[in-house]
């Protein structure tokens, strides 16, 4: 069965095991989903929850937000076998 889904419509309480790829342009921030559905309520949207960011180091929204599997695929030194799968949440400033 496929599953069907609009970016702008996901929550977080949606892929739970997931993480959140956060980019600014100094840094990146991995945010596990799991810890955030126990800050926020699960129908968040993660759009509108991405709106909402701001680095903690510089003070600018972010400029790329995704959903990624694993943060640690495509890591260097980190040996892994199968492709990193992402979800891009929103890309350039918001
Ligand atoms: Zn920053």
């Amino acid at each position: 069965m496929t599953r069907v889904f609009a970016v702008a419509d996901l929550t977080i309480g949606d892929f739970p095991g997931w993480w959140l790829d956060v980019r600014c342009r100094c840094r990146t921030v991995h945010q596990p989903l799991r810890m955030l559905s126990q800050a926020w309520p699960a129908e968040t949207c993660l759009a509108d929850y991405a709106r909402r960011l701001r680095c903690r180091h510089c003070g600018i929204r972010p400029v790329h937000v995704a959903l990624i599997d694993d943060p640690r695929l495509g890591a260097v030194g980190f040996p892994t076998s199968s492709p990193q799968r992402r979800l891009v949440i929103t890309a350039g400033p918001i």
